[in-house]
């Protein structure tokens, strides 16, 4: 098992990962032995791999509840922790409950909303069963729902009490969401880590078969690249956004086609190769850097088409999007694998220029 203390004084908590870990539940929360549980999962999720998980928490929770919400982006909204909360009500939850969000990132969003809001606060604990929810969503404690015009826009800071990661959740996971954790287990290396680079490069393309223990190891460089960040700047005051390096873009992306076209870590695939254009473009990325990461992004996957958007409508969205500061397009800039800036003033004839040069590579996907 690999262990990734995520220190932030009392709101401290441990990340767990390892392959079969779901099974090691009762000791990874013993101390949490005797509280009512509430498992907060979808239908598909809850089918596939509902019964291990349940046999465990049984063995701990004095009470073991179960909300099922319905699947996907387009459903982390408001009305949906209406419905987990008017559910935690039903069942009549007090304050000393325990919520596992048990899912994507989706679920995990929700169901740390809903946790956080209940009562003021209930304790929670995360199981993610994509890769994008074991990279980025298990670490940091932000959780919130969309509004229609922006995503994420709803929402605030949680920490779980522990984040159990197993990674033999993800045999079920459909290729794209796997390849949609990728971009985000590539966003980590570009922002800090060569060696996590290298490894993704060395990768079977599109991740398939990727050996077991290069898996969990990616896993755990991606989190203690963000564990590192969230621990320096808990609420985003400043460093942790590096975070969203090719967010500001892919955020956008996903607003303005309604969150049902990309997948999350798609939007941010194009977010990236777009951020290392522009700073390409401001000459503060090497040209021999900006061909690599591209190839690095293509080499996950292909990503739905953004050539019929309308430019004036992303760089709209782009504006809305919340980490826009005094009216100025704040962008995560690569310098090279390993390094970032943040750049506060982007103009918006270069980020429509990003949006051609991302169009005319569409056709290059495999
Ligand atoms: P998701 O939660 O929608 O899951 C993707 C799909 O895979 C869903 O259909 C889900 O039902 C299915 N699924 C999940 N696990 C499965 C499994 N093991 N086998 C088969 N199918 C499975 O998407 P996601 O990519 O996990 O998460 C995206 C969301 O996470 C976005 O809303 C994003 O904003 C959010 N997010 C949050 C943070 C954070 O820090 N809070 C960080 C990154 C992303």
């Amino acid at each position: 098992m690999i262990d990734i203390p995520v220190e932030l004084g009392p709101r401290s908590y441990p990340i767990a990962i390892g392959h079969g870990l779901a099974a090691a539940i009762p000791d990874l929360l013993g101390r949490l032995r005797g509280r009512r549980f509430v498992v907060v999962s979808n239908a598909r999720i809850w089918a596939l791999h509902g019964a291990r998980v349940e046999k465990a928490l049984k063995q701990v929770a004095a009470r073991l509840d179960r909300v099922l919400i319905p699947e996907g982006e387009k459903h982390k909204t408001r009305a949906t922790v209406e419905l987990i909360q008017d559910s935690f009500f039903k069942d009549g939850l007090g304050r000393d409950a325990v919520v596992v969000a048990f899912g994507g990132g989706v679920v995990g969003d929700l169901a740390g909303f809903a946790a956080a809001t209940y009562m003021r606060g209930l304790m929670w604990v995360q199981v993610p069963t994509t890769l994008l929810a074991m990279v980025d969503g298990s670490v940091g404690g932000k959780v919130g729902v969309n509004h229609p015009g922006a995503k994420n826009l709803i929402g605030t800071f949680h920490q779980p009490k522990a984040v159990i990661i197993d990674p033999a959740f993800l045999k079920t996971l459909p290729p794209r969401e796997l390849q949609s954790g990728a971009y985000e287990v590539l966003k980590c290396a570009i922002l800090a880590d060569r060696a996590l680079y290298e490894a993704l490069l060395d990768a079977p393309e599109r991740l398939a078969g990727w050996e077991r223990a290069s898996v969990e190891n990616a896993i755990a460089s991606a989190c203690r690249i963000k564990a590192d960040i969230v621990e320096k700047d808990e609420r985003e005051d400043g460093l942790r956004r590096v975070l969203n390096l090719g967010h500001t873009l892919g955020h956008a992306l996903e607003a303005v086609t309604r969150y049902r076209r990309f997948t999350h870590g798609e939007a941010v695939g194009w977010g990236l190769i777009g951020a290392a254009w522009i700073a390409r473009r401001r000459g503060v990325l090497g040209e021999g850097h900006y061909d690599s990461i591209a190839a690095a992004v293509d080499r996950l996957g292909p990503r739905p088409r953004l050539s019929d958007l309308d430019a004036a409508r992303v760089l709209e969205a782009v504006r809305h999007d919340k980490k826009v500061r005094a009216g100025k397009l704040a962008f995560v800039l690569p310098t090279r694998v390993g390094r970032v800036v943040v750049e506060p003033d982007v103009q918006p004839s270069e980020v429509t220029r990003a949006l051609k040069v991302l169009a005319g590579r569409e056709a290059l996907q495999g």
